[in-house]
Formats: structure tokens, sequence, C-alpha cells
């Protein structure tokens, strides 16, 4: 099946107690795009890039199979940089600088290839971005978004907008109680369930994931990792794994959104493996499916 990936394609630098890496490929569109592809889907990207962003990234995004005819490239362009820094657990990441750059000015016109794609992943981006790509689409079969603190500050009231029109909203726990005002998470799912989504997911990083509708809830583990490298993107991999699998099966139903979330879960354990998207270079589905059988395994009782 089809999946078009909104977000953003970026050079990130990074630092952990470790090591520190620059200018690496990043953004939410890039990890959620490699993250679907695994699943022998057609996946198709729209973002921007400058005219500093590496032929060798474009070149790795085109062997994953992913369809670049929507990735602009402007000429005398800077491509969106974002910088981090973690913590000695990994579970306190400071943002050191969002440089909006190309994206600031990025109205993109989808081809008309891309219109009729049934599952549309909108990836973090401006919300003004995300809500014009569906007003442009042509009733897809599930329309699943993603938001972060930086939208929640600076465009609140065009976010609102976008969350009422689509399916599925995926968001952290501390971004759920930031968006809502609520401090007990379910509470927040519920408060977001009002503003227009059938379904929340709350991403709860090396807790798991939980989904919520009005009438089911659903707790996924995360994958046990001893060895936590970077884990930039983990919630876009998870979420484009996520996409990745019920394209793959083309059905919404509960019981498929369940293993997409073990899905999602298994490439995001990937992702954090290493930086940037090195580690996915070598992933291969079998590693995938073996990973998935273990976190079957681990919730059996
Ligand atoms: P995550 O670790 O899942 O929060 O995703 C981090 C990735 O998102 C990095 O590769 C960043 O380049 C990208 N990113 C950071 N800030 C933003 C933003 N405000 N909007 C879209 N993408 C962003």
């Amino acid at each position: 099946m089809r999946v078009l990936v909104v977000g953003t394609v970026t050079l990130d630098t990074v630092e952990t107690p470790q090591k520190r890496v620059e200018d690496v490929l990043g953004g939410s569109g890039t990890y959620a795009a490699v993250a679907a592809s695994f699943f022998g889907n057609l996946v198709r990207l729209i973002g921007v890039v400058g005219a500093d962003f590496p032929q060798t990234y474009t070149d790795f995004l085109q062997t994953q199979g992913i369809c670049l005819e929507g990735l602009k490239r402007v000429a005398g362009g800077k491509t969106f940089r974002w910088g981090g820094r973690y913590a000695e657990d990994f579970n306190v990441r400071d943002t050191l600088f969002t440089e909006l750059n190309v994206i600031a000015d990025f109205h993109p016109t989808l081809p008309d290839t891309y219109k009729e794609t049934p599952y549309l992943f909108l990836a973090n981006d401006p919300p003004q971005l995300q809500l014009s790509i569906i007003e442009q689409v042509s009733k897809p079969k599930l329309i699943v978004c993603d938001t972060m603190d930086f939208w929640i500050h600076e465009e609140r009231e065009a976010l609102e907008k976008t969350i009422e029109r689509v399916d599925i909203l995926i968001l952290n726990d501390s971004e759920a109680k930031l968006l809502t005002g609520e401090s007990n998470l379910l509470n927040a799912a519920r408060a977001i369930l009002r503003k227009g989504p059938q379904r929340v997911i709350i991403k709860k990083g090396e807790h798991g994931a939980i989904s919520i509708t009005k009438s089911s809830f659903f707790s996924a583990p995360a994958y046990p990792l001893t060895q936590v490298t970077d884990p930039t993107g983990a919630g876009d991999s998870f979420a484009g794994g996520f996409m990745g699998y019920l394209a793959s099966v083309g059905d919404v139903s509960e019981g498929s959104i369940r293993k997409a979330m073990m899905y999602g879960t298994v490439v995001a354990s990937f992702n954090i493996e290493d930086f940037s998207i090195n580690r996915q270079k070598s992933v291969q589905f079998d590693e995938i499916e073996e990973r998935y059988r273990e976190l079957e395994d681990a919730v059996r009782f």
C-alpha cells in the first residue's frame, strides 16, 4: 500500500554524554519514512531541504525505495537545523537550537500522483503545513498526526485546527499534558479525544506507549534495551513503523492498531542503537520480526 509522509528533513547536531555528531541526517519525515519503508510499502515523502543538503543523504533515502518527487531542494536555501543534548540517562533532552530556515517558507503543492495516497502520516511539522496537506489529499483511509512541544508553544491555534481533522493524534506524555493542561495522562487523552481525533496514542519513552479511544485502552511495552546510543527520532520511527504496518495490511481495526504499535516499538528500538539513521541502514525485516515475537511473548500471560 501507499503511505504519504509529510515531515522535516534536517541536519541534526546531537550531543550525548559519549559523543557529539554534527549535521547528520535527521528530521521527523526522514525517520518516519525510513521506518514505514521496512514494510514493503511505496513511501512518498513531502519535505524541503536547502542547497547545503548532502547528496549522499538523498541517495540513501532513494535506496530505501522512498519516492522523493515531493522533496523540494531550495537553491541557495539553508536546510532546517536542530540541535539537542541528552543527559546521562537519556530521559532528559535539551533542545539547543531550532533553525527553521527553508521550512519557514515551504507551502507545498502535492504532486497529482500523491493525492490519492490512502495512508497519510503528518510527522512533526508546522501545523499550517499539516493542515494544507489534509486539504489537498482526496479522502485518505487514515490520517495520523504527530506534534511536539515546539508547535504547542508557537502555533497552538493552528495546531488545534489540524487536530480537529485527524483520525489519530500521536504525541508524548509531557506534550499531551502541555496541550490539555491536564496532569493525569488518561484525562489528557480524553481531553484530546474531545478535540476531534478518534484515537490518541501517547508515547512514554522507555515505558512504552498507550492507545486510548472512547471505548478502548491498550498499553504496549518498550522493547527492553540495555545499550542506548541516541534516542533522537525514536518517536518518529515509532509512528512511521506504526503507519507502515497498517498500510501493509490495509486494515485499521483495533487488532491491527495494536500490532502496529508493537511494530512501531520494534522499529524505534533499532533507531536508538546508533546515531541518525545509521542502524536502520543494516536492519533486515527478519530482525524486526524476531523482536516483534519477543515483545509478543513478553506481554503474554
Ligand atoms: P524526536 O526525537 O522523535 O523528537 O525527533 C527528533 C527529530 O525531529 C530530529 O531529527 C529533529 O531534526 C526533528 N525536529 C526537531 N524539532 C522539530 C520541530 N520543531 N518540528 C519538526 N521536526 C523537528
